[in-house]
């Protein structure tokens, strides 16, 4: 079993009905990693409001990748305080509504998984995409947060490696599942997410956070396995 990993106090993380998104604090500025599925504003502002912050706080939403689970809600929390959309090239042009995210190839365990989550492949409310990064980027939060490509999961998927606070942010790329890190679900290319996967677990940090699972420790991102979406 995995311990309970403490948070840097910066970082909230907001469980969602389904999946979850991440606020760092820098001062009186908030970060978000990725919004949830559409309608989670609320959410999120009540998450901030616990902190004692206004909506107004959010000046960045960095998206780790297209999926609607994490992009869905990036257009009506950008308008609260025209926060600066932050996503990966390869994955913007879906974010703004132009194109339609590519079909899924399931393996037999995702698709059963698939079904009795009632997944969803639409697309997300279209939103803006201020900033468009390739990979390697220090973005300006948690004292430089090293974007970090990681294609696979999506084309324009993107991990945020934070080494000041020793802290990763992994996206879709990897997840933890009933104790388990392994590389997550519904990747669009599986053998380059597995790479991917490979190397966002070699990375020496303190506390990694997912899309979708329970945050874990650096002895619990080493003890990562792909797992049966490996294919
Ligand atoms: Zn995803
Ligand atoms: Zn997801």
């Amino acid at each position: 079993m995995l311990g309970v990993v403490d948070l840097p106090p910066s970082l909230t993380r907001i469980v969602l009905p389904f999946g979850q998104c991440y606020a760092w604090r820098d001062g009186d500025e908030v970060t978000l990693v990725d919004t949830g599925p559409p309608g989670s504003g609320e959410a999120v502002a009540a998450a901030l409001a616990g902190l004692g912050l206004d909506r107004d706080a959010v000046v960045r939403i960095v998206l780790t990748h297209h999926h609607i689970d994490h992009s869905g809600s990036t257009a009506e929390i950008r308008a609260w305080n025209d926060a600066q959309v932050v996503a990966h090239a390869s994955d913007a042009a879906v974010v703004r509504g132009e194109v339609a995210p590519p079909p899924f190839d399931l393996l037999p365990a995702e698709q059963q998984l698939w079904d009795s989550l009632g997944a969803d492949d639409s697309l997300s409310p279209p939103s803006l995409v201020d900033v468009e990064v390739t990979g390697d980027e220090v973005l300006p939060f948690g004292r430089g947060a090293r974007v970090v490509h990681g294609p696979g999961h999506t084309p324009g998927s993107i991990a945020l490696h934070l080494p000041g606070p020793r802290v990763l942010f992994t996206g879709d790329t990897v997840a933890e599942n009933g104790g388990a890190v392994i590389l997550g679900p519904f990747n669009l290319d599986r053998q380059q997410a597995l790479g991917s996967f490979h190397r966002l677990t070699a990375l020496d940090v303190d506390v990694a956070l997912f899309g979708h699972g329970e945050p874990v420790d650096g002895a619990g991102l080493r003890a990562a396995v792909p797992g049966p979406f490996a294919g």
